[in-house]
């Protein structure tokens, strides 16, 4: 692969789609700002981290009663 680090490589950021310079002096890559960073991690974060958030006497008897199929 001929991958070279030149500074002019441009993306466009996961959050807002705005074109984004992926270069190490952009700390916020492959995002625009940190904000946008933050809003990216924070959608995946609450929704993956929601499911350990249920009260564990949950599975006491809703296991098997609570299938999707
Ligand atoms: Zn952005």
């Amino acid at each position: 692969m001929t991958d070279s680090p030149l500074s002019g490589r441009i993306l466009a950021c996961p959050s807002c789609g705005k074109a984004t310079a992926f270069t190490p002096s952009n700390r916020w890559r492959p995002f625009c700002s940190e904000r946008c960073k933050l809003t990216d991690l924070g959608a995946w974060a609450s929704e993956s981290y929601r499911i350990p958030a249920k009260p564990a006497e949950d599975e006491a008897g809703g296991a098997a009663d609570d299938s999707e199929t």
